[in-house]
C-alpha cells in the first residue's frame, strides 16, 4: 500500500490594510485574515490562541510623535485555524473562512461562545436631525440613511464592542447599546515614565483617557470597553491595571471557554462562570434522576 502524502502549503500574505495567511490542502483551503483598520492591538486574541500563533508587540514610536497602536502577527506555521481569535476579537477585525465561505469551526461546535453584543435602535424615535449623527461613532460603524421619507440606522454590530458613545450622542432613548467587557481600569500615574501618554494615543475610543493640566492620565470609564490596548502600548507595566469582570457571550458547555477566561478575565470572572456551569450541572443531573411523572412538571 502507498500511504498518500497530502501536501500542504502555509501563506503569508500582508499590505497596509491586510494581514492573511492561509493553508492551502488538497481539497481544503483555510484562511484567516486582519482587517488592520479594525484592530485595536488589544491582544485579546493573543492571549486565547491555544497555539500561541499570535503576537503583538508594541510599536516603536519616532521621537515627538504620538504612540502608534501595537501589531499584531499571525504565525501561518503555528495556526490550526480553529477560530477561536475571531470569537473573542470586540472588534470583528479577524475573518476566518474555509473554502471561500465565512466560517467559525469552534462556536459551530459549541466549543466557544460568541461574544453578545447588543444594540437596539428605536427607529420611531429618529428624525432628520440624526442624518448627522453618523459621526457619533468612533469606531465609524454607523450608517445614516434617509428611505421612503424615514431615517434609518444600521450599526456594524459585529463589530461593535459597546462603547455607548452613540447612545450619549443620539437623542433621548434612540439607541440602547450594552457593553460586551465590563470591567476597572486604573492608572498610577506616578509609575509612568516621564512625559509618557502612549496609552492615550493608541486607545480608540476617544475621552477615555485624558491627560489632565498637571500631565498626568485620567481615566473616564463610562466609555471604555476594557479592550487592554493601553495596557499592551504601556511602556511601564506596573502603571496601568485592567481587571475583566465580565464578558457577556452565548451559553457554552466546553470547558475550553474557562480556561479563556482563566487568561483574559478576572479570579471573580472565572469563578463566576464555573459556579453557572456546575449549577447548571446539578440542575440537570437532579433532572436526570427524576421519575417521568415528575419530569412532566416545569422546572
Ligand atoms: S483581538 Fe484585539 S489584537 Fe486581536 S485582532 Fe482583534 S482587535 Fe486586533
Ligand atoms: S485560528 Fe486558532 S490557532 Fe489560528 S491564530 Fe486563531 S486562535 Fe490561534
Ligand atoms: S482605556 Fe479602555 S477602551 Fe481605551 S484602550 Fe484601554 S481598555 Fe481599551
Amino acid at each position: 500500500m502507498v500511504e498518500s502524502k497530502t501536501p500542504v502549503k502555509l501563506l503569508k500574505k500582508e499590505d497596509n490594510d491586510m494581514q492573511v495567511i492561509q493553508m492551502v490542502l488538497h481539497t481544503k483551503n483555510y484562511e484567516l485574515s486582519l482587517n488592520k483598520n479594525k484592530c485595536t492591538g488589544c491582544g485579546l486574541c493573543v492571549e486565547v490562541c491555544p497555539k500561541e500563533a499570535i503576537q503583538v508587540t508594541r510599536t516603536p514610536k519616532k521621537a515627538n510623535e504620538k504612540a502608534q497602536k501595537p501589531t499584531v502577527s499571525f504565525d501561518e506555521n503555528k495556526c490550526h485555524y480553529c477560530g477561536i481569535c475571531q470569537a473573542i476579537c470586540p472588534f470583528g477585525a479577524l475573518t476566518l473562512k474555509i473554502n471561500d465561505k465565512n466560517a467559525s469551526p469552534v462556536t459551530d461546535k459549541d466549543s466557544f461562545p460568541q461574544l453578545l453584543r447588543e444594540i437596539v435602535i428605536a427607529q420611531t424615535k429618529l428624525d432628520a436631525k440624526c442624518l448627522k449623527i453618523k459621526d457619533a461613532c468612533p469606531l465609524d460603524l454607523i450608517e445614516v440613511k434617509k428611505a421612503g421619507g424615514k431615517v434609518v440606522v444600521e450599526v456594524d454590530k459585529d463589530s461593535c464592542p459597546g462603547c455607548r458613545v452613540c447612545e450619549a450622542k443620539f437623542p433621548d432613548g434612540a439607541i440602547h447599546v450594552n457593553k460586551v467587557i465590563c470591567g476597572s481600569l486604573r492608572i498610577f500615574n506616578e509609575k509612568c515614565p516621564k512625559g509618557c501618554h502612549d496609552c492615550v494615543d493608541v486607545c480608540p475610543i476617544p475621552e477615555v483617557l485624558i491627560v489632565s493640566k498637571d500631565g498626568k492620565v485620567q481615566v473616564n470609564e463610562t466609555h471604555c470597553v476594557y479592550c487592554g490596548a493601553c495596557k499592551v502600548a504601556c511602556p511601564e507595566q506596573d502603571a496601568l491595571e485592567l481587571e475583566r469582570l465580565t464578558i457577556r457571550h452565548t451559553e457554552v458547555k466546553s470547558g475550553t471557554w474557562i480556561k479563556a477566561l482563566e487568561k483574559v478575565a478576572s479570579t471573580a470572572a472565572v469563578t463566576k462562570e464555573l459556579r453557572k456551569k456546575t449549577g447548571k450541572k446539578l440542575k440537570e443531573s437532579v433532572i436526570n434522576r427524576m421519575p417521568p411523572e415528575v419530569l412532566e412538571y416545569e422546572y
